[in-house]
């Protein structure tokens, strides 16, 4: 058990940082609701264009946003 745990440990920092860098590389992802059957120009998730900001990109856009708003 223990050593899963210190796997986990290990392990969880990498995925983090590879998430990161994929986030980076591509942060356009296909949009989940409409995807299966093609774009979709009624969808209001991604407002038509099949494409959405992934869930790390939306974070650093906002903690970004957050930053410069602080330091002006
Ligand atoms: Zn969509």
């Amino acid at each position: 058990m223990a050593t899963a745990i210190a796997l986990l440990v290990l392990w969880l920092p990498i995925v983090t940082l590879c998430y990161v860098g994929w986030c980076l590389v591509s942060p356009w992802g296909t949009c989940r609701r409409c995807a299966p059957g093609g774009k979709n120009r009624t969808c209001r998730a991604c407002e038509g264009t099949g494409m959405r900001p992934r869930l790390g990109w939306q974070l650093y856009v906002y903690f970004r946003r957050l930053h410069r708003d602080g330091t002006r």
